[in-house]
């Protein structure tokens, strides 16, 4: 048994495979002073009894990512740290019942290429001829991943807390942590048998996280955004047939998805392990009268079958030798999911030197990945990949229990759904709303969720479908693709209207705020009553965020970004603020109209504006708009002439209501990215990650390496300019057909993948559709042909020049 030491550099809470996949990649650079801390035996939560299934299939690049690499990692992982694993990698074939499905299959295809895996589309006489007991008939084909497999994942978890204690790191079983506290910089983990002193806390608690962060309330935290589903499999006995073609194949049956009727089948030694994702599904320790337990260590529910029965005869339909095999166990155990089931991994948000490794729904098959993530945030304060899809700051203030327990029991209805780009997961509506949210209703409005914020995607009008069955297509078709155009050729023509409730905002103040700011940016920043963009790099030079920098006066700034960065950017920021400087977090006090079309101004004349509207564009004023007191911002996301109006929140009806009794036509989202795309703005998180350098990402005119601060990333910038840029933002007119390009979407040149998009639409105004993309440098000439894959679908493309395409001197937003 190890000793309880006093102090060390990190201790993790929870000795799941995560918790342990953490430690061991800790100790794998270097720091090796950490402990892992288990109530009980490792593996004990949700670990020991998950069926150990190992995909590499996302949709998401970064998960895509995580899951690869642990294929990689559990290849090797038995021979590296000398300890037996059965790990068999049997290859899966995930079946399509429709097109839309092969179009899925087809995009994560190409993402799986540029990530160098080889997966496959099969037809369905391919399918029979890798799996001889599987019916087709109704089969559109199928998607082959040659790395899928199952691992045993005791034997995986054992394997890690080997590999982690032969590096010189310490994990402490049955040894639950009892709580936290914080003396100076340090953390005090508190156990049932001492204390250790840290300087960084892992919650790795699984479905216990939770319980966990409740710890770290006082010192910033939140309450962890997570709810725990029932989540069962079934084994079944030998059937003859398959353990003798397996006997003379000298291998198992390739795993079976039948996404679309929502279960796995998985040869289990001569038997069958069938895993369903049912719905209706049932959560657990939900509501009082279902509570969690101190402790379930290695405990089940009970067997649950009746909610089974679809896909079970799905599947004996399917693969008919099932129907003859016997029903040996089931097994009926907690699975955390956080709201969009992704797991949290990452720093712990509002607390300082406090990580999340928590609510994994598949932890097996993430955990190798997440602990080389993890490792990264801790040791290099940022990680290889850009991980935001799994960042805990990606939620905010609107995850309450409600919200967490319908989110989590509709994501686990729909695991194998697709993500169609049209599509509004209906569970847990209205968590934030504009003050004018129910007049935009009222108009039409069809909405999105924006970090929880309530957003017009389109404005439908009567008689228009809006069923959540029309919105089941990847293509641009749809009944809200004439109205997507008349709102953009309002906005190109007149005037229009956006209501845009929950940007981030915050003030920063105080005496050398400005050279403080300039030591964060890599640009310069405004005079007073100017705007300008400002990117904030990391260490290696590469995008963090960008903020819009208003500045009022000397060392008086507001600082606005995307709705979602609001947790991240105001930690950025907040993290090492210079002595004096007071950084205030508005984003609740005001909400936003945009107002932008060549009739903006008249229009805000009609309305009674007290402003000087011909102060030129990328200025800003205080002003009154319709009687009520505003701040203006002459910008325009949408490339014409126009401003924000920022208000209280009190004010913003009033403003609105005027804008649109003088004709301003209301518009969406989905427009608004028509729009920027065609002036080839960048969106956060999608064209602007910490995949890609300021360099890269063709921001070079926001850089100024000659100012006398020092800032993130400079040198590494320096050497990437001498050397040159492997790859470069472009911009692409597409040969589209029915879709245009969705994000990651492979670019193609002589055979091989050169590229991906980094988003994609038709633009109205172009009469094109347009994709931004990183391309391989050496091809950025314009006039480049190139091909671009689309759901399976090879179209032309055509590299454009660097500037935008619609109004490429900005006269128009000059107006
Ligand atoms: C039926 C079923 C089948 C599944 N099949 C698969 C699959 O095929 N593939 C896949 O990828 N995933 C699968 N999963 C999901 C997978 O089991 C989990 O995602 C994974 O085990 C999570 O690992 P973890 O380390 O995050 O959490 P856990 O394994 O739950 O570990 C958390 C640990 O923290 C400990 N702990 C809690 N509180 C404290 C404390 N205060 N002090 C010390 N220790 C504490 C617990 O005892 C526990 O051991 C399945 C899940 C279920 C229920």
């Amino acid at each position: 048994m190890a000793e309880m030491p006093g102090h060390a550099r990190v201790v993790i809470i929870g000795g799941g495979v995560v918790g342990v996949s953490a430690l061991y990649h800790l100790a794998r650079a270097g720091w090796t002073d950490c402990v892992l801390l288990e109530k009980n035996e490792l593996t004990a939560g949700s670990t020991w009894h998950a069926a150990g299934n190992v995909p590499t299939f996302s949709t998401s690049w970064s998960i895509m990512n995580m899951q690869r690499y642990s294929t990689e990692l559990y290849r090797g992982l038995g021979d590296a740290v000398d300890y037996p694993l059965n790990y068999h990698v049997t290859g899966s074939i995930r079946l399509a019942h429709s097109d839309e499905r092969m179009q899925e299959f087809a995009r994560a295809r190409g993402m799986g290429l540029h990530q160098g895996m080889n997966l496959e589309i099969l037809s369905p006489d391919e399918i029979k001829a890798k799996y001889p007991f599987i019916e087709t008939h109704d089969l559109k084909g199928a998607l082959y991943d040659p790395a899928d497999g199952d691992i045993d994942p005791a034997q995986l978890t054992q394997a890690l807390a080997k590999g982690a204690r032969d590096m010189g790191a310490t994990i402490l079983r049955f040894c639950p942590a009892t709580g936290v506290s914080r003396e100076g910089d340090e953390w005090i983990v508190h156990t049932e048998k001492g204390d250790i002193r840290c300087e960084i806390v892992v919650n790795a608690a699984g479905y216990y996280a939770q319980r966990v962060g409740e710890w770290f309330k006082p010192y910033g935290g939140r309450t962890v955004p997570m709810m725990v589903m029932a989540h069962q499999y079934l084994i079944f006995d030998e059937v003859p047939e398959v353990r003798d073609w397996s006997a003379q194949a000298g291998h198992k049956l390739p795993l079976l998805r039948d996404v679309d009727v929502s279960y796995y089948l998985r040869q289990e030694k001569t038997g069958f392990n069938l895993g369903p994702y049912e719905r209706p599904c049932q959560a657990h320790w939900a509501d009082p009268s279902d509570p969690m337990p101190e402790d379930f260590s290695f405990q089940l529910y009970p067997d649950a079958l009746d909610r089974l029965s679809v896909q079970i005869e799905s599947a004996m339909e399917r693969v008919p030798v099932l129907a003859e095999a016997g029903l040996a166990k089931v097994i009926n155990g907690p699975i955390p999911y956080a709201p969009d089931g992704n797991p949290l991994i990452g720093p712990m948000p509002g607390v300082p030197n406090a990580f999340e490794a928590c609510v994994f729904t598949f932890g097996i098959a993430q955990g190798g990945g997440a602990g080389k993530v993890l490792a990264e945030w801790i040791t290099e304060g940022a990680t290889e990949w850009d991980m935001w899809s799994c960042d805990p700051r990606r939620f905010t203030d609107y995850t309450d229990h409600d919200y967490c327990v319908q989110k989590g029991m509709e994501v686990y209805g729909h695991e194998y759904a697709m993500h169609f780009p049209w599509h509004r997961w209906p569970a847990a509506p209205d968590r934030k709303v504009s003050p004018v949210h129910d007049r935009v209703k009222a108009l039409g409005g069809q909405m999105g969720a924006y970090a929880g914020w309530e957003r017009a995607n389109w404005f439908a009008h009567p008689g228009d479908d809006t069923s959540e069955a029309a919105t089941h297509t990847w293509n641009r078709t749809g009944p809200w693709e004439a109205r997507i155009r008349e709102e953009c050729e309002a906005v190109r023509d007149s005037v229009g209207v956006l209501d845009l409730p929950g940007f981030s905002r915050f003030r920063l103040t105080g005496a050398g705020a400005a050279d403080w700011l300039l030591g964060k940016i890599a640009g310069g920043l405004p005079k007073p009553g100017r705007l300008t963009l400002a990117y904030f790099p990391d260490a290696r030079g590469r995008i963090v965020t960008e903020m819009s920098v208003a500045c009022h006066g000397e060392d008086d700034f507001t600082l606005i970004t995307a709705a979602t960065a609001q947790w991240h950017d105001y930690e950025w920021l907040a993290r090492d603020l210079g002595p004096g400087l007071s950084l205030v977090d508005r984003s609740r006090e005001a909400s936003t109209l945009i107002v932008t079309g060549p009739e903006a101004r008249a229009l805000m004349e009609a309305v009674g504006t007290e402003a000087d509207l011909q102060l030129p564009w990328l200025s800003h004023q205080k002003g009154v708009v319709a009687g009520r007191d505003c701040w203006l911002a002459r910008v325009s996301f949408a490339g014409e002439l126009g401003w924000e109006v920022h208000a209280e929140n009190d004010a913003i009806p009033v403003i609105y209501d005027a804008i649109l009794k003088h004709h301003a036509k209301p518009f969406g989202m989905w427009a608004l990215n028509s729009l920027r795309i065609e002036k080839g703005y960048r969106a956060w998180k999608g064209d602007l990650s910490t995949d890609y350098s300021l360099l890269q990402g063709g921001l070079e005119r926001f850089i100024r390496f000659d100012k006398p601060q020092d800032f993130p990333g400079k040198q590494a910038l320096l050497a990437e300019k001498q050397a040159g840029v492997a790859k470069r933002f472009v911009t692409l007119t597409v040969d589209a057909g029915a879709a245009d390009a969705p994000y990651m979407s492979t670019i193609w040149h002589d055979g091989t993948v050169v590229g991906e998009t980094t988003s994609g639409a038709w633009g109205y105004r172009c009469g094109k559709s347009i994709a931004l993309a990183m391309l391989r440098a050496d091809l950025h000439a314009p006039g480049t042909e190139l091909e671009i894959d689309i759901y399976g679908d090879r179209r032309a493309c055509i590299v454009q020049p660097d500037a935008p395409l619609w109004d490429p001197s900005n006269a128009r937003l000059r107006a």
